[in-house]
């Protein structure tokens, strides 16, 4: 299927020769790695899948009929109203492995109303054989309903058309289908319509596949997968597979994945990344139009949904993360290179990344409440500002890149005062508290949880100039206070159940939990370069030594393992060289605490009071 010019999307193929015979060989070796890092379901898995999606596009009528019968309808009219369930996500473009959840979109008639779909469909689902987590955020900005149905996690959105009932064979497509509908409606439904556009403009459906799931668990253990956090995500990640299988029509996977780093890491951003040509929308109105697009510099790596709305799904890519992402398609396109001449494999591409080994400096962001379900909603909302915090700490002088990690870390502890929530809260977690259990503090007075989330930015520092003398010292005080006004400023946030704390940490005293079991170098195998001192592998400073504020909660039996707090001015540091990393600085500077008023910023409650 191709446009009215013989191929498909906006520029014709580069070639469209088939794969020779090394490609297919590395195209099987890729398949049986992809297999051997259990990316692909079992079949039973994809059995149960196919069940739980029949018995909920029959609940989905069953639920319209329903709403038709009390809206006054006949019987016979409310069912034929029908009602329909789409699928989008990893599910729908046929990339999902175990364990991945099904994104799914109700399609419902105009007598349906958003408010039905919370309070008659919800608690049908909870009814539901079988499902179980059903939790409904109507206030979310596309609201949602998750639940898990016989082990399988399941997500719907609802979509409600101007229209008096939903044809059997109804198609996204249509442009026109927007027209009088909510704005809450036209985003739940762009998931499901952009994941159908970009199967039906790719040449061969299999091809694409196949090379997705290998980027995807190629940029997973990289680290740079999440939207969020300023990288690509799944969205972004199956549009440019998709545009380098249009370049290759006839290539098999093995061969759009070797183009796939080449092009990519050659790529002159920010050209967007089109699969399709949009022009002036059926709906009369000006649309995007992509000739202007290079003219917009606020998109750095513009990737563009092929539907309308138009939208670039990696407007959150900042200067570091775009840097981090080029780096990384430069190391694919080596090791690609190195399987097709024979004298590399294919799991090296799928090394697991080294974020917690590559920075001399990271900052800790550390969100905090006493409630599991509060800390869902407040580590979020921190998470979602953190490229901000990025993005002014991209202004430092002296700073090359601020890398965001793409996940939290979470952690439960049971404190038994009030002195103990303060510290956790600021990430001080000595082996006491880790090791206390609920049942430890059940009963007695102050005691309380503290849920605590902790995110990562890895700070790389330009190395010192030649002839610099005497120590430097790289103040991010500005940025992280921004931050921390910036994530007060959420209309939920209080300041007496939710606590924030920007902190720096040295590498050597990040905590454990970061790294997996075995991970962790011995600390006399890091390592050094010449003349650099041992500031990696010991406190600089006996902690006598370290300033502390006057306000500055930390309590006298400070833990062990993490009472560097990283939050005061240190000295300035000996020059040492990073572990490793593309960006490794030769040499790092001082830096300059965030300087967060403490009072300020570690207010937690145990919440459960
Ligand atoms: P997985 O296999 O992990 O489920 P996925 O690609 O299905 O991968 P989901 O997190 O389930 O990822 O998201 C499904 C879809 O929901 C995405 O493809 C996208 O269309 C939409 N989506 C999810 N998160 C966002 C977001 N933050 N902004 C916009 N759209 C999103
Ligand atoms: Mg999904």
């Amino acid at each position: 299927m191709t446009n009215d010019r013989g191929y498909l999307g906006v520029t014709p193929p580069i070639s469209t020769a088939e794969s020779n015979e090394r490609e297919k060989e590395v195209t099987l070796t890729l398949m049986e790695e992809l297999r051997r890092q259990g990316t692909f379901e079992s079949d039973e898995e994809a059995r149960t899948r196919e069940l739980v999606l029949g018995r909920v596009s029959a609940l989905v009528k069953k639920f319209v009929q329903k709403v038709g019968i009390a809206r006054g309808l006949s019987e016979a009219s409310a069912t034929a109203a029908g009602g329909k369930i789409f699928t989008f996500g990893s599910y729908r473009l046929g990339v999902h492995g175990p364990g991945s959840d099904i994104d799914t979109l109700l399609v419902v008639p105009k007598h349906v109303s958003r408010d039905d779909f919370f309070e008659i469909f919800e608690p049908m689902l909870r009814e539901f054989d079988g499902a179980t987590e059903v939790a409904g955020v109507p206030e979310a900005y596309v609201p949602i309903i998750t639940a898990n149905i016989s082990g399988i996690p399941i997500d719907f959105l609802m979509a409600r058309l101007a229209l008096s009932s939903i044809p059997e064979d109804l198609s996204l497509q249509d442009d026109n289908l927007l027209r009088n509908i909510d704005e809450r409606c036209v985003r739940s439904l762009g998931g499901s319509r952009v994941a159908n556009e970009i199967l039906r403009l790719v040449p061969n459906v299999q091809v694409f596949r196949d090379s997705l799931r290998c980027i995807k668990l190629w940029a997973q253990q990289r680290a740079i997968y999440s939207n969020v956090n300023g990288f690509f995500g799944g969205v972004a990640w199956a549009m440019v597979v998709a545009r380098i299988c249009q370049l290759y029509p006839n290539a098999i996977a093995g061969a759009i994945v070797s183009r796939f780093f080449i092009i990519l890491y050659q790529w002159s951003w920010p050209q967007p990344v089109l699969l399709k040509q949009i022009e002036e929308g059926p709906l009369q109105v000006k649309v995007w139009n992509p000739k202007l697009y290079p003219a917009d510099r606020s998109h750095r790596m513009p990737i563009i949904t092929p539907t309308y709305p138009a939208m670039c799904a990696t407007h959150n890519v900042t200067a570091s993360t775009q840097m981090i992402t080029t780096e990384e398609f430069k190391r694919g396109a080596d090791i690609v290179d190195k399987v097709i001449v024979g004298t590399a494999q294919w799991s090296e591409l799928f090394q697991k990344h080294d974020f917690f080994h590559k920075y001399r400096y990271y900052l800790q962001i550390i969100a905090s409440t006493g409630d599991a379900d509060l800390q869902i909603k407040w580590s979020g909302t921190v998470e979602s500002r953190i490229r901000q915090l990025v993005m002014k700490l991209e202004y430092v002088d002296s700073l090359i890149l601020a890398h965001p990690f793409i996940k939290g870390f979470e952690q439960v502890c049971y404190c038994l005062s009030e002195e103990e929530i303060r510290a956790v809260a600021q990430g001080e977690i000595s082996e006491t508290i880790s090791k206390r259990k609920k049942e430890d503090i059940e009963g007695k007075e102050g005691a309380g949880p503290v849920h605590t989330t902790t995110f990562y930015v890895g700070l790389a520092i330009e190395p010192k100039q030649p002839g610099a003398t005497g120590p430097r010292r790289l103040d991010i005080s500005y940025p992280t206070t921004e931050f921390t006004k910036l994530v007060k400023m959420w209309e939920k946030f209080d300041e007496t159940t939710m606590g924030i704390v920007v902190r720096n940490i040295k590498s050597s005293l990040l905590p454990d939990n970061v790294f997996d079991p075995g991970e962790r170098q011995p600390k006399s195998a890091v390592k050094r370069s010449k003349g650099a001192k041992s500031s990696n592998t010991s406190p600089d400073m006996p902690s006598s030594k370290r300033a502390r504020t006057s306000n500055d909660p930390s309590p006298k039996d400070a833990p062990v393992k993490t009472n560097d707090n990283g939050t005061l001015p240190p000295i300035a540091l000996t020059p040492v060289v990073e572990t490793a990393g593309a960006f490794a600085p030769k040499e790092s500077s001082g830096i300059k605490s965030p300087q967060l008023p403490f009072g300020e910023n570690v207010a937690v409650a145990t919440g459960a009071q």
